[in-house]
């Protein structure tokens, strides 16, 4: 059996990992998360399994880190902790800095200090149990497209939120300790997540509780930026197949092929409560939709080509955005409506 260690298990992507691997592995689970505002404290405190611990702390106390890897001798990391909304990180961008780089480097010095001897020697207690550092990043650290084209593995970095740059940091981090020190690491970089226990703050969950509250729901500038979704259980599949599979040293590009420009996100959620929650007077809910103050800065179309994970690792989404957003749409209800 591994130790596995997943970092903001209590976050968004994280709980939703959680819960794929402990249905599709027989691994024990340590959840390390420092239970920020954005983490699910139900799911942290209330999700009992008996291969789940769950380790309140902070990725950036390099002692701490340090003696929970001695204590547990974890051989495989899935690393999400991370500050990830991008409004924030424009109002407040040093703890994005702290979380996202300083956080990464603790964990990553000190897998390297647990299952390396020596550059490209593995210690002895770790030779047979091909340890795994997955550090889980974004398209975003690819910068912003224009109408044509998508984001390939060798598409260079032009990262351009404090969010995007301080990921895009950490992604370098990585791969210096693959080339410098043969660290057995990966990288993933998927493009926008949708599904259950993402926070209240992002796109999806705002647009279905401005609705159901009566609020103008707000659309940045004029609604074309575009995004390409991904189901937050096929992002899960993706990191299982990639930590089980991929080759050290590798990055991955992780996307649905699912374009969509936000005006046309909210009026597709706003049908679907028309449909199983119509308003009281009878009104569409989209006409709650209000265009409010672009985001600075804001990358107007990000679109990613997953060829390389389809065909190296045969991963393929099971969701289409049509019943992946159903689903979604069903989980706040009950949320919102309780
Ligand atoms: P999230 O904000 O929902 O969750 C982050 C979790 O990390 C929270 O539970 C939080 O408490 C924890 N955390 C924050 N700082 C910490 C610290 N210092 N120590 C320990 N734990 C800490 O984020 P998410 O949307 O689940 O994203 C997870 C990862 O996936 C991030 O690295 C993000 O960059 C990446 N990612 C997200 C998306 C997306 O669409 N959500 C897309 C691609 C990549």
């Amino acid at each position: 059996m591994h130790k596995i260690l997943v970092t903001g298990g209590a976050g968004f992507i994280g709980s939703n990992l959680i819960e794929y691997l402990l249905a599709n592995s027989s691994d024990h689970i340590y959840n390390l998360d420092k239970l920020t505002y954005a983490a699910d404290l139900d799911f942290a405190h209330n999700f009992k399994h008996d291969r789940l611990t769950f380790i309140e702390g902070d990725i950036c106390d390099a002692a701490f880190v340090k003696e929970l890897f001695q204590k547990h001798q974890f051989d495989k990391v899935y690393h999400l902790a991370a500050e990830s909304h991008v409004d924030n990180s424009i109002e407040n961008p040093q703890v994005f800095v702290e979380t996202n780089v300083n956080g990464t480097f603790n964990l990553l010095h000190t897998s390297y200090q647990l299952w390396m001897e020596q550059p490209r020697v593995f210690k002895t207690a770790f030779q047979t149990t091909q340890p795994r550092f997955l550090h889980i990043s974004t398209d975003e650290v690819y910068g912003s497209l224009e109408d044509d084209g998508f984001f390939t593995e060798t598409t260079p970095y032009a990262p351009s939120s404090p969010y995007s740059a301080s990921k895009a940091a950490s992604d370098h981090l990585v791969m210096s300790y693959v080339h410098t020190y043969g660290f057995p690491a990966v990288i993933t970089n998927c493009s926008n997540n949708y599904g259950p226990r993402q926070h209240d703050e992002k796109l999806i969950p705002v647009v279905i509780r401005k609705a159901l509250s009566g609020a103008p729901i707000p659309i940045y500038g004029d609604g074309k930026n575009v995004r390409d979704w991904l189901y937050v259980t096929d992002h899960c599949q993706a990191l299982h197949t990639v930590l089980e599979n991929a080759v050290t040293g590798e990055n991955y590009n992780v996307g649905g092929k699912n374009e969509i420009r936000n005006i046309d996100i909210a009026h597709h959620i706003c049908k679907i409560l028309d449909e199983v929650q119509p308003r009281e007077d009878g009104q569409p809910y989209a006409s709650q939709i209000t265009y409010v103050k672009d985001r600075p800065g804001h990358d107007y179309r990000y679109a990613i080509d997953p060829t390389k994970i389809e065909e190296e690792l045969n991963w393929q989404p099971a969701e289409t955005f049509t019943t992946g957003i159903k689903k979604t749409v069903e989980w706040y209800l009950k949320k919102y409506n309780s």
